[in-house]
């Protein structure tokens, strides 16, 4: 008998159909002996459809709010499957956040777990119980509802098989797995049969929505492994463990795109120290993040021109900080780009290679797509295009870095 934690994703619970479908599986895990805790996300586009209801009302919803509104969305699907569990005879119960509890930070909307305590979920188990756990959502020291951010069910998953010391964590989805790129922007793609936390941290990091990044965290933090499966179909898999022998040694293991993104560009802003404390810094007073960063000094040394990106939802809040950073510095102009999106390469094996950006940047100029900015670490490189051209950058890299499926014979 183990303790296994299940999540269930937005589409897997997406009807009435589909959750009757899922409880099928529960109860079949259940049935075997098992301790289940089931962690289940808001139907699919309801979370969207609550946060455009929000945005009608108000440009800019305060956070609080908006979390006590967007929470609901996964409340009733936690209920939706308890019931569908009892219905096939299989004993149930749902727990909300604050029910469990999974205590977090007070960063509304992005909140951190800080704690989840295992009682109440360890009372039901007793109980021969199942337990649906409601994701997303935590609650505050002081009792306020917040969520982890777009994706958070997956944390909330990781973070409870952590706590229950589970067996493993299971992420149920619309894929049957990690792929080398996007499967559904990518005909190509292969799944990958297990994949290290250093890279999948990498890969979620860069646009891989498949698991968000802080539940990649918590799995390597706390020795979890991750098996991402498919809720439709029993093929495939992708195990999420440590780096180790069984791997795929490819220099590249993955390509990832970011569309979120947006460009600021500041023009002959005076090359003197203090100058990128003078335009960073308001941006980090209101919490905005700042990706990638370029300097160009201008021929006359006296002046350079800067470029970042920001995230499109922050785009609007960082320019008006920006414009009021370039009056004081007598900035010659500012130019704002959205139409631009980030694309990297993710590899452990470039570790021990060179030559891989090279690749990488030859194989995007022979389909004539010009580099705006660069950026490199350890185990990836990224680059920022022009948004209309990121399908045929993607394709052309897959290609580059040998990572295509073989094609598959005409029938
Ligand atoms: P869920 O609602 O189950 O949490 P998500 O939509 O959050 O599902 O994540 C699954 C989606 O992630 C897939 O439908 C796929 O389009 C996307 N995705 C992006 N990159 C990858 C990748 N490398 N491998 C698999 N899926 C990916
Ligand atoms: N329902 C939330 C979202 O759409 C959390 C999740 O799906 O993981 O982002
Ligand atoms: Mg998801």
């Amino acid at each position: 008998m183990a303790i296994i934690v299940q999540k269930y994703g937005g589409t897997s619970v997406g009807s009435i159909e589909r959750i009757r479908h899922v409880a099928a599986r529960v109860s079949e895990c259940y049935r075997q002996g098992h301790d289940v805790a089931v962690v289940v996300s808001a139907m699919s586009g309801q979370t969207d459809r609550l946060l455009n209801l929000a945005r009608e009302l108000t440009p800019s919803p305060d956070p609080r709010e908006l979390d006590v509104m967007v929470s609901t969305g996964e409340q009733v699907s936690v209920a939706l499957l308890a019931m569908a569990l009892k219905e096939l005879g299989t004993p149930a119960r749902s727990l909300l956040a604050y029910q469990v509890p999974i205590r977090t930070d007070d960063a509304f909307t992005k909140a951190r777990i800080l704690a989840i305590d295992d009682k109440s979920i360890r009372a039901v188990f007793q109980a021969r119980e199942v337990a649906v756990v409601a994701g997303f959502q935590g609650i505050t020291e002081g009792n306020d509802i917040t969520t982890l951010g777009r994706g958070g069910s997956d944390t909330s998953a990781v973070a409870l098989a952590a706590v229950l010391k589970a067996d493993r964590c299971e992420i149920y989805t619309d894929v049957d797995g990690v792929y080398t790129c996007d499967p559904n922007i990518c005909a190509r793609a292969r799944r990958l049969a297990k994949i290290s936390y250093d890279e999948m941290l990498e890969m979620a990091s860069l646009g891989a929505k498949v698991l968000q990044t802080r539940s990649v965290e918590f799995a390597k933090k706390y020795d979890v492994p991750v098996l991402v499966k498919s809720t439709f179909t029993d093929e495939g898999g992708t195990v999420v463990a440590r780096e180790d022998e069984d791997m795929e040694r490819e220099i590249v293991s993955g390509i990832t795109y970011e569309k979120n993104e947006a460009k600021i560009t500041l023009l002959a802003v005076p090359d003197r120290p203090g100058v990128a404390a003078e335009i960073f810094t308001p941006l980090a007073l209101k919490n905005i993040n700042v990706d990638m960063i370029i300097q160009n000094v201008s021929v006359d040394g006296k002046s350079a021109d800067l470029s970042f990106t920001v995230t499109k939802n922050d785009y609007a809040q960082a320019m008006e900080l920006i414009k009021a950073a370039a009056a004081k510095l007598n900035a010659k102009d500012i130019i704002g780009d959205t139409s631009i999106a980030k694309l990297s390469i993710v590899g452990v094996g470039m570790r021990s290679h060179a030559g891989v950006a090279a690749r990488m940047f030859k194989a995007l100029s022979a389909v004539g797509i010009n580099i705006m900015m660069i950026s490199t670490s350890e185990i990836k490189v990224s680059v920022v295009i022009e948004e209309k051209y990121l399908e045929l950058a993607v394709r052309a890299l897959h290609t580059a870095f040998d990572l295509d499926a073989p094609a598959r014979q005409a029938e």
